[in-house]
C-alpha cells in the first residue's frame, strides 16, 4: 500500500482511502483495477488489525494465508466509513463493488457460498430488550428461471470437455529435474465442471441472480456497539448442492434522543425541575428503555446537575445483570416572575438571610 513499516493506523487509513478511491471498479475501468482494488483492500484488512499485522510482519504472506480464512480476514474490519465517504451509497454498493468480484484472493473455496459483510443499526431499546431488527441484504440466490442450472430451459448442461467435469485443470511445469504441478480452476466452465451450450437469458449462465432481501435479525440483549453478529446461511448461495455462506453484521448503535450510553451498561437521562421543586423535594416520572415510566423521588435540597439512580434500568451487562439508569436533574430558574412571585421570593430571601446574599431592593 506504499506505507512504511511503522505507519500509524491513521496513515494506513489515509493510504487506503486514497488507493481505494483510485482503483475502485466503479471509477476505474482499467482491466487491472479490480484486481488491484482487491489487493489493497486485503492489505488494509491485515494492516488495520494489530494481530494480523504482527503475523504479516513476522511471517509475510504465508503468516496470513495459514492463519486466516477469507472470512476471518475481513471480520471486524469496518469499511462502511470509506464507502460512505466515496459516495457509493452504503452496503448494497459495497456488496456490488467488492463481492461481485468473486471474493478476495487467498483460499478460494467453492465448497460453499461466499460470506457477506454488512452493518446493522440498532437502537438502545433494541439492545435493552433483545428485539429483532430488519436488515436489507443484497445477495446471490439461485436463478428461478433456470433453477440454478444456468442453462436455458429446454437446453442442457453437459460435462465440460476441458476438465472432464472436475472443474479443475492440472498445469505441469518442468523445472530442471522437477515437475511442479499446479491445480487451477478450469476457465472453460468457471470451475463448475459443467458446460452450458445455451445460457439462461436471465442469469446469463451463472445460475445465480442478485436479489435484495429483508431478513429479520435477532439482536441479543446487551450486544455491544462495534461487535459482529454472525447470521448463518444468509450469505451468497454456493455451487448447487453446497451450503450458502454466512452473513456477518457489524453492530452500529444509533444515537438516542433521550438516553446516552455510559460505561458498564449504565445509561444517562436528563430531566429538568423547577428550583422550588428542587428545594422542596418531589416525585417525578422518568421514561426507561423498557417502555415503562418509573417514579423517582427527588429529595428536598437537590442541587443542580445532581445524579439520581434507577437501579437495574440500564442495559443488560455482558457478565449478567443490568446497568442503572442515571438521572441528571437540571434545575430551572424562572426567567420571568409575576409581581406576586417576586414578592414571595423577596419574602423568602428576607426569611432566609435577611438580605445576606446581596439582595438588592427595587
Ligand atoms: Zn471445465
Ligand atoms: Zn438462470
Amino acid at each position: 500500500m506504499g506505507v512504511s513499516r511503522n505507519a500509524t493506523k491513521d496513515e494506513i487509513k489515509a493510504a487506503y482511502r486514497k488507493l481505494a478511491l483510485q482503483y475502485h471498479p466503479d471509477r476505474n475501468k482499467d482491466p487491472g483495477a479490480a484486481e488491484k482494488f482487491k489487493e489493497i483492500t486485503e492489505a488494509y484488512a491485515v494492516l488495520s488489525d494489530d494481530e494480523k499485522r504482527a503475523k504479516y510482519d513476522r511471517y509475510g504472506h504465508a503468516g496470513i494465508d495459514e492463519n486466516y480464512t477469507q472470512e476471518d480476514l475481513f471480520r471486524g474490519v469496518d469499511f462502511s466509513e470509506f464507502f460512505r465517504d466515496f459516495g457509493f451509497g452504503g452496503f448494497d454498493e459495497f456488496f456490488r463493488s467488492v463481492f461481485d468480484l468473486g471474493g478476495f484472493g487467498g483460499r478460494a473455496s467453492r465448497s460453499r457460498g461466499d460470506d457477506l459483510v454488512g452493518e446493522i443499526q440498532v437502537s438502545l431499546e433494541d439492545i435493552a430488550n433483545g428485539r429483532s431488527v430488519s436488515v436489507g441484504v443484497e445477495r446471490l440466490e439461485y436463478c428461478s428461471e433456470c433453477g440454478g442450472s444456468g442453462a436455458q430451459p429446454g437446453s442442457s448442461r453437459t460435462i465440460c470437455s476441458v476438465c472432464g467435469g472436475s472443474g479443475q485443470v492440472r498445469r505441469e511445469r518442468r523445472m530442471g529435474g522437477w515437475v511442479s504441478v499446479q491445480i487451477m480452476p478450469c476457465t472453460q466452465c468457471g470451475g463448475s465442471g459443467r458446460y452450458v451450450d445455451k445460457p439462461c437469458r436471465v442469469c446469463h449462465g451463472s445460475g445465480v441472480v442478485k436479489r435484495r432481501k429483508v431478513i429479520e435479525v435477532n439482536v441479543p440483549p446487551g450486544v455491544e456497539d462495534g461487535s459482529t453478529l454472525r447470521i448463518p446461511g444468509q450469505g451468497n448461495v454456493g455451487p448447487q448442492g453446497t451450503p450458502p455462506g454466512d452473513l456477518f453484521l457489524n453492530v452500529r448503535l444509533k444515537p438516542h434522543p433521550l438516553f446516552k450510553l455510559l460505561d458498564n451498561g449504565d445509561v444517562l437521562f436528563e430531566t429538568e425541575i423547577s428550583m422550588v421543586r428542587a428545594a422542596l423535594g418531589t416525585v417525578i416520572e422518568v421514561p426507561t428503555l423498557y417502555g415503562t415510566k418509573e417514579e423517582l423521588r427527588v429529595p428536598s435540597g437537590t442541587q443542580p446537575d445532581s445524579i439520581l439512580r434507577l437501579r437495574g434500568k440500564g442495559l443488560p451487562r455482558v457478565r449478567g445483570g443490568r446497568g442503572d439508569e442515571l438521572v441528571k436533574v437540571k434545575v430551572k430558574i424562572p426567567e420571568r416572575l409575576s409581581d406576586r412571585q417576586r414578592r414571595l421570593l423577596e419574602e423568602f430571601e428576607q426569611e432566609e438571610g435577611k438580605g445576606f446574599f446581596g439582595f438588592r431592593k427595587h
